[in-house]
């Protein structure tokens, strides 16, 4: 099982794609391309359900 989350799902006009083990790891890795590739400067309890909610299991 794993984690996978789509840049575009969450708002950002990117194909990246953020694959981890579990939904921590993961949302680390969605905050720290958001912030690398977007320049988002803040990651906002808002950002995180809004990860949270397209966060798939596969
Ligand atoms: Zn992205």
């Amino acid at each position: 099982m794993q984690k996978v989350i789509r840049c575009r799902d969450v708002g950002f006009d990117c194909d990246g794609v953020i694959k981890a083990n579990t939904e921590e790891e993961a949302l680390k890795l969605a905050a720290a391309h958001a912030k690398k590739e977007h320049g988002l400067t803040d990651v906002t309890p808002e950002v995180v359900a809004k990860i949270k909610s397209v966060m798939q299991t596969v």
